[in-house]
């Protein structure tokens, strides 16, 4: 086999800790934010500052709001090459950037835009990326930056380090990171960067966006989910969900199991392989409580679960457990709901 040999990186050039501010028409997506939130304490922890690498067309306003939002420094590519997404030119644009400026440490969101571009800048830098992380610190010792996240369908959670190669990425799900304070009246430095890509260059065309109809399930937004799994029993029964979530003006989540079992469509579940949440209420009913679908919502607010076994596995993170039939607890807690929230105009 031919030998690879790998040029050896100056560790030490690089510094400071960046996020990749994802928008889409000039709009933020939350995880930018949730990012610039953990990013700020593993600065705090290497002792660097936090950055922002900010690409687009007529997008100058969210650096303002990456200050509040706590980044120190906001690296701006405005260009309208860059008005919608597409692969080439912002892995461009990135690429030029990390070059110049040299992080040490890039964070993206775990967003179908996030998880592409990663994967492109990492593989052009022929660094490590670690995808959906859950976890992210600095070991205290070394000063690397300890990569969680789950492995093995979820049954084992697995440290990753990138020990050579800079810088060192990961990407994270919406909701997973908590939403920092923002701090209105924070200022930071704006640095404005040429892309130095001509449109000629660029093999891919936008002849037009199209909204996909239909697509009406955000469980990533919702503040209130209630979520039925296998313990439903059949298709039927998942109307008691869908009327409890109505009572409290929620939206319907649910356990792998039961999109399986074909009784609700997939944009429904929550989980690994599903979408994560983070809502203020979340409602765990006939779900055991499986490891795959906890990491997609034990961050919730408060958890409420109904189990008829009190030994289910969900009640370990439970705020409050019910233990008992749904058949029965489910219509009495959406006949209750109703008649309170009708009372008070809810
Ligand atoms: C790689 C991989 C990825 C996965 N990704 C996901 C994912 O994203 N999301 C996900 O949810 N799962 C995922 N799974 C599947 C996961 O391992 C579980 O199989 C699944 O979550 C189980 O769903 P459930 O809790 O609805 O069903 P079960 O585990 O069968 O639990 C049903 C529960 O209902 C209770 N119950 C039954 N009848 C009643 C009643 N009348 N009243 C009250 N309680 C009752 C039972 O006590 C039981 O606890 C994944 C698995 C793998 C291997």
């Amino acid at each position: 086999m031919p030998e690879v040999t790998k040029e050896v990186l100056d560790l030490s050039a690089y510094k400071g800790v960046w996020v990749f501010l994802e928008q889409v028409g000039g709009e933020a997506a939350p995880v930018s934010w949730e990012l610039l939130g953990v990013g700020r304490k593993l600065a705090q922890d290497l002792g660097v500052e936090l950055g922002g690498a900010l690409l687009g067309y007529g997008v100058e306003h969210l650096a303002q709001e990456a200050f509040a939002h706590g980044a120190d420094i906001v690296y701006l590519m405005d260009d309208p090459i860059l008005k919608n997404y597409r692969t080439d030119p912002y892995a461009r644009g990135m690429i030029n950037l990390i070059r110049k400026h040299r992080p040490e440490i890039v964070l993206m969101g775990a967003t179908t835009l996030g998880r592409d571009l990663s994967g492109v800048v990492a593989t052009e830098l022929e660094t490590g990326l670690t995808a959906d992380c859950t976890m992210l610190e600095i070991d205290p010792e070394k000063k690397l930056l300890k990569q969680t996240r789950p492995a093995f369908g979820g049954n084992i959670m697995a440290t990753i380090l990138t020990k050579d190669r800079r810088p060192q990425m990961a990407t994270v799900r919406p909701r997973v990171m908590p939403m920092p304070a923002r701090i209105s009246g924070r200022t930071g430095r704006l640095v404005k960067e040429e892309l130095g890509v001509q449109e000629e260059d660029v093999l891919t065309k936008v002849l037009e966006l199209v909204k996909e109809p239909g697509k009406a399930v955000y469980l990533d937004k919702a503040e209130i989910i209630v979520s039925g799994g296998r313990g439903l029993g059949e298709k039927a029964n998942f109307a008691l969900i869908e009327e409890l979530a109505q009572a409290l003006g929620g939206t319907v989540g649910a356990s792998r199991a039961a999109v399986e079992a074909g009784w609700i469509s997939a944009d429904h579940q929550v989980g690994q392989t599903g979408t994560t949440v983070r809502p203020k209420i979340y409602f765990a009913i006939g779900i055991s409580g499986a490891i795959q679908h906890l990491v997609g919502m034990q961050t919730s607010d408060v958890i409420v679960a109904i189990n008829k076994d009190p030994d289910a596995a969900i009640f370990k993170v439970a705020t409050y457990g019910i233990v008992g039939d749904l058949m029965k607890i489910v219509p009495a807690l959406t006949r209750e709901f109703k008649k309170r929230l009708g009372t008070t105009g809810a």
